[in-house]
């Protein structure tokens, strides 16, 4: 028999349970920023602009143009499943494969100081909210914990300060903050090329030079040669595949010629305007390029999916970037016959000019 005495099980305390589950979606400051992003997308936002000081553990802040927040939701924004964007059972399937149902403001508030500056366009001025576990929260011990009313534009200001500074064991993990900045620029360089109408900034605290500037109105092939560089842009080849109503999907890819060889793939995978990973897809591309391009060199490859929010996988968890869709072999195949038919051709006429 054992000798290992049972010992009681005691629940957590509420506050640990709070801190662990939202660790476990802002793994890091561009997890955060990622999260920020999409609220500010889906706020409607043509301008956003980040700054980030000590790789963004120190402060992250995003300011965006969008819609702004209604006064009278700002008690309740930090709370968990509060969200403007589900309301019934239905939106469910829509909302759950992506989003996080409410739970991003609230979880950065578990893990960081957040405040909010936001307006709407009805509104005559700015509020200023502080969040903390999930509450509005009083600015200076003593005052109400109601916003506060402030000069501001029109939009949105989120504050995200000390990340980590109660979770020692994420804390611990961040070694560079930057490697951070460096994650946090690599966000923000795939959003921008895949929402090219809209501006994005992004520069260090107390610096006047932006490491990140994109124009508004622009289209994907500008922002890839602003962003990625000339070498690149030159040698893209751009497939679109509508596919009719009875499938459930399309694609859009900008990808590089044999002419580009690069060190390491560079993959931009957006599936319902939101960036993950499919290692699966990834494979794929290399593969198809594996046979036309020489030993060691790699191609740069943006693919945008968009699939019927029924048919991605909702048992996979929505913070795993890695996401699983039905039909995933069928139209990672067709995906990758396209791109190679595409590359063929190329070489074809290639060819062809050469020998005439
Ligand atoms: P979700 O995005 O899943 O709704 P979040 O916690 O990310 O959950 O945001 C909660 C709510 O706060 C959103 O539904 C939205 O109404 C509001 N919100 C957050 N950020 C912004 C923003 N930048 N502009 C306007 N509204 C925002
Ligand atoms: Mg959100």
């Amino acid at each position: 028999s054992s000798s290992v005495e049972p010992r009681p099980i005691r629940r957590l305390q509420e506050s640990l349970i709070n801190r662990i589950a939202a660790g476990e979606i802002i793994h890091r400051p561009a997890s955060a920023l990622k999260e920020l992003l999409e609220n500010s997308l889906d706020a409607g936002a043509t301008s956003i602009r980040v700054i980030v000081k000590d790789g963004g553990m120190k402060l992250l802040q995003i300011q965006d143009n969008g819609c702004g927040i209604r006064k009278s939701d700002l008690p309740i924004l930090a709370e968990r499943f509060t969200t403007s964007k589900l309301s019934t059972f239905s939106d469910l399937s829509r909302i759950a494969t992506y989003g996080f149902r409410g739970e991003a403001l609230a979880s950065i508030s578990h893990v960081a100081h957040l405040s909010v500056i936001t307006k709407t366009k009805s509104d005559t001025c700015a509020w200023k909210a502080y969040y903390l576990d999930g509450s509005l929260v009083e600015p200076k011990p003593g005052q109400t914990p109601d916003p506060k009313p402030c000069a501001g534009n029109d939009g949105t200001i989120i504050n995200v300060q000390d990340l980590f500074y109660n979770t020692l064991t994420r804390l611990s993990s961040i070694r560079s903050t930057s490697e951070e900045y460096a994650r946090i620029l690599d966000v923000l360089t795939k959003y921008s090329v895949h929402n090219p109408k809209i501006a994005f900034l992004c520069k260090k605290a107390g610096s006047a030079a932006p490491d990140l500037s994109t124009p508004s109105d622009s289209e994907i092939s500008h922002a890839i040669r602003l962003l990625y560089g000339h070498s690149i842009a030159k040698e893209l080849i751009n497939v679109k595949e509508d596919n009719d109503e009875s499938e459930s999907w399309s694609a859009e890819s900008y990808f590089t010629n044999t002419n580009y060889q690069a060190k390491k793939m560079v993959f931009l995978l957006f599936i319902n305007h939101r960036l993950v990973e499919s290692p699966r897809m990834k494979r794929s591309l290399e593969a198809v390029y594996h046979t036309i391009l020489p030993k060691g060199a790699s191609p740069f490859v943006y693919l945008s999916l968009n699939i019927d929010p029924r048919a991605v996988d909702v048992n996979v968890h929505p913070t795993k970037r890695e996401v699983h869709f039905l039909n995933e072999d069928a139209i990672i195949e067709r995906v990758s016959d396209a791109i190679q038919q595409a590359l063929a051709a190329q070489g074809k006429s290639r060819a062809f000019e050469y020998q005439v």
